[in-house]
């Protein structure tokens, strides 16, 4: 998507520095942490929201995407959150996992 801050990382139009890839997501650190650490797992499809999810198999794999990063970044204590819709706090309107851990 044209207009897509999540979608313009992906396609390296705004730099970022990528913590976790795969075929079906990939990892970064958010840029106004709200712990100590703050990444968002986010699907390389562009898909608004966890209402446009259609097939579910997505969402099982960007959880085990989620148990990777986290061995990967020694985390062993964590919230995962998903904002949907802006009334709930959804900024970015392109699916993502928060991880979040003091
Ligand atoms: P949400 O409120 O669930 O839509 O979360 C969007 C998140 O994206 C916020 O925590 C932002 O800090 C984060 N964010 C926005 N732009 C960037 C960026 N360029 N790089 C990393 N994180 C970002
Ligand atoms: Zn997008």
């Amino acid at each position: 998507m044209d207009d897509c801050i999540f979608c313009k990382i992906l396609n390296k139009q705004i730099p970022s520095e990528f913590v976790y890839e795969d075929e079906t997501c990939f990892a970064i650190n958010d840029i106004n942490p709200k712990a100590k650490k703050h990444i968002l797992v986010i699907p390389k499809e562009h898909i608004k929201s966890l209402n446009e999810v259609k097939d579910f198999t997505l969402i099982k794999k960007m959880f085990e995407a989620i148990t990777k990063i986290n061995k990967q970044e020694n985390i062993t204590h964590f919230k995962t959150l998903i904002n949907t819709g802006k009334d709930a706090g959804q900024v970015v309107e392109h699916l993502h996992i928060h991880i979040l851990s003091d």
